[in-house]
């Protein structure tokens, strides 16, 4: 089998792509399609061609690897698509599974479509930072119209066959055997003339307008992006140049678009993300245990999300709570707003019911005798989670995965009181639990192979995205997110309002700045932090001026008073009391407020967290700098354009991010001054260690 199989069938050929998994348009495709072209003009007797995927898809995008290439190294997409347009003999697209990016572009370029019921077609560049670079943007307007276009570039989500049929973006849906269903409609068709070709059509639906409302959309959707509002403009042309000017413009704009930091990083997080789930030592054969059940100890705010995720999949959970009414308290979030996704109609009330029959609640922890996972989340309180895992001990099943939800405590002395601690894990859900994407999976010292790797599979299947991190105070991301608070903090002493630090970090794109955040989880969790931690080592009572404002009883959010007021639509407004409380709190200090640019709020804030970030690496907390990366992105809104923490700190030059911390009295942490003396990168660091 070559990488593209020409076969005959009468008088079509038909071209077969062999490049698995996914049929990327990788070095070797294009050559192998030339060839299939070539002889389809030269075999006299052959009247059509149909371009077909091997195995589960048709081509289901670029080979995002290739983009660094230099030019004459990258496959030429374009080179083929602009021949296969041109082409004198009908050509069909037989599109099965995904047509994506340069698949669709590909399939554009053909005369016809034809596609399988369940097929899924789209544009999803926007997700990289990019742009659809081989026609896609001239090409899609010109099928299904400027608006859906624009929605289907914008968005990057793909839509199914049928939708396609009705666009006329498909022509025919094959009913049965999809490559004989192609050859009869490339046979019925081989003798229209003239050809009929996307690029030779008109926009249909294009007004001004429409490309104004687009423009004023994306500000809100995709705010700071760059890639977005050229699509836009592309579109624009589409609507009302002839196709070669957009067709030449687009070439140019994709590559403005590629070597901007917006797509390096976007890119830089689909692939740490991948990464993010390979553990050195855990392999294909590693042992796993399917998790078939599973028990979950506290239906608080984080038990009862986490219950949630379990019963979205089909996993019965059994829930255990101390009195009737934590557990009756516990069910009915769970029920409100399962109902809330019903009334939004993302579930049928059908689907409620079934997800809430799987579901028993007890008061007693011998029910989970039986459960494959048990998950502990009740109070940060050292002694009542050894007293939980020793009494589980006694009740789990041999082999169960004992877990903790804790978000601070030392996961190996929980483990120390049980007679397995290799079945002990951290479990790290983010708030809300159902919702919040990231999953930190703390292993430790004694967790087995085969639990941490039962658990990467678990989060993949719950839909988390899971990152395995070592045991340390507040582990990867709330340790670096506390020396990010305490510098934030130390911004306003100096002299910046709150607001000014949360508009730096809004301006950079992260939707909530650090108090803002503070405000979100409750102002009284970080002072009993700050209290304790205090307490633990000894020094005297912390006394900030965030400490006063939560001891005049403003505890954020949830009382409608923390650093800001509240309404009822929960948009924080600045109050006067605490602005004064930071005045007097800083004249009592004898500190003189000064004025505090943006680009220094900014630095120091995002650079609190390099720094620590790489105390993280260094320590082995982390394995990679792109797990950090990953970790921010999905659990602490930092804007995937941005790429991270780390990555963020590798576009500025990791020798400014040193200086600049030198600059404002920090000390860089000695990986990261290393690495700025080597003129080298995080991301560098991460292949060197063959982690990247
Ligand atoms: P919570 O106070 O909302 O819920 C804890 C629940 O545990 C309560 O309903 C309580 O009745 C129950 N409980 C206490 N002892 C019990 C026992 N012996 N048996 C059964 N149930 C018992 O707390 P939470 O916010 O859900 O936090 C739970 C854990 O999750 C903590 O370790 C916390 O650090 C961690 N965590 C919290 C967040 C967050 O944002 N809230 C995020 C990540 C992790």
């Amino acid at each position: 089998m070559s990488i593209v199989d020409q076969t005959r069938e009468g008088d079509v050929l038909v071209l077969t792509i062999n490049n698995p998994p996914v049929n990327a348009f990788s070095p070797g495709v294009p050559e192998g399609l030339h060839a299939g072209l070539d002889a389809a003009e030269q075999g006299e007797d052959i009247k059509a061609v149909v371009i077909i995927g091997g195995g589960r898809t048709f081509i289901a995008g670029a080979d995002i690897k290739t983009f660094d290439l230099p030019r004459e190294q990258a496959p030429d997409l374009r080179g083929f698509i602009a021949r296969l347009d041109a082409f004198p003999k009908p050509t069909v697209a037989a599109i099965h599974g995904t047509a994506l990016g340069g698949g669709l572009e590909v399939a554009l370029a053909c005369n016809y479509r034809v596609a399988t019921k369940d097929a899924r077609l789209g544009l999803p560049e926007v997700k990289l930072g990019v742009l659809p670079g081989a026609g896609g943007t001239q090409r899609l307007p010109r099928v299904v119209g400027a608006q859906k276009a624009l929605e289907m570039m914008l968005s990057g989500n793909p839509i199914g066959a049928t939708e396609a049929k009705e666009l006329g973006l498909v022509d025919e849906i094959v009913e049965g055997d999809l490559r004989a269903g192609a050859v009869a409609f490339a046979r019925a068709h081989a003798d229209e003339r003239p050809l009929p070709r996307i690029s030779e059509r008109q926009v249909q639906d294009a007004s001004p307008e429409l490309f104004a409302a687009a423009r004023e959309s994306v500000k809100k959707t995709h705010r700071g992006q760059l890639s977005p509002s050229l699509i836009i403009d592309l579109a624009e042309l589409a609507a009302t140049k002839p196709f070669q000017e957009g067709w030449d413009a687009e070439a140019r704009l994709f590559v403005q678009a590629k070597d901007s930091p917006q797509s390096r990083s976007l890119r830089h997080i689909f692939f740490a993300e991948r990464e993010a789930g390979k553990i050195p030592g855990l392999t294909k054969d590693t042992p796993t245990t399917e998790i078939k059940s599973a028990g979950i100890i506290g239906a608080g705010t984080m038990g009862g999300g986490i219950a949630m995720n379990f019963l979205n999949v089909g996993i019965p959970v059994t829930i255990v709570e101390t009195s009737q009414e934590a557990l009756d308290r516990g069910l009915s979030v769970i029920r409100r707003n399962y109902e809330n996704s019903a009334k939004k109609g993302r579930l049928s009330l059908e689907d409620v019911e079934k997800r809430m029959g799987l579901l028993t609640p007890t008061l007693d922890m011998n029910a989970l005798s039986d459960a494959d996972i048990i998950i502990e989340a009740v109070f940060e309180n050292m002694d009542v989670k050894k007293d939980i895992f020793g009494r589980l001990d006694q009740i789990a099943k041999p082999g169960a995965i004992l877990a903790t939800n804790t978000s601070t405590l030392d996961v190996n002395e929980i483990a120390s009181v049980t007679s397995r601690p290799e079945q002990v894990i951290g479990l790290h859900f983010f708030s809300p639990a159902n919702v919040m994407k990231l999953l930190e999976i703390v292993r430790a010292d004694k967790t087995s192979d085969s639990v941490l790797a039962t658990c990467l599979n678990l989060a993949r299947r719950i839909g988390k995205v899971g990152v395995v991190v070592g045991v340390c105070d507040g582990f990867v991301g709330n340790r670096m997110v506390h020396r990010y608070g305490d510098e934030a903090r130390k911004l306003v002493e100096e002299g910046a309002r709150p607001q000014d630090a949360d508009a730096a970090m809004n301006a950079l794109g992260l939707p909530m700045g650090p108090f803002q955040m503070t405000d979100m989880a409750g102002l009284d969790i970080g002072h009993a932090i700050r209290q304790h931690q205090a307490k633990v080592r000894g020094q005297p009572k912390p006394d900030g001026w965030l400490d006063r404002i939560v001891e005049t009883g403003r505890k954020g959010q949830k009382t409608g008073a923390g650093i800001y007021d509240y309404d009822e639509n929960r948009k924080p407004k600045p109050n006067a009391d605490v602005q004064q409380l930071i005045d007097d709190y800083r004249a009592e200090k004898g500190v003189q407020p000064r004025d505090i640019s943006q680009e220094e709020l900014t630095e120091r804030l995002v650079y609190s967290l390099v720094n620590e970030g790489a105390k993280i690496l260094e320590e082995g907390i982390a394995q990679r700098a792109g797990d950090i990366d990953v970790i921010y992105i999905y659990g602490y809104g930092f804007p995937a354009y941005r790429g991270g923490p780390m990555q963020y700190a590798d576009e500025m030059g990791l020798q400014n991010v040193a200086a600049s911390l030198e600059n404002y009295g920090q000390t860089p942490a000695p990986l990261l001054k290393q690495l700025a003396d080597e003129g080298k990168t995080f991301a560098q660091w991460d292949r060197e260690k063959g982690r990247g």
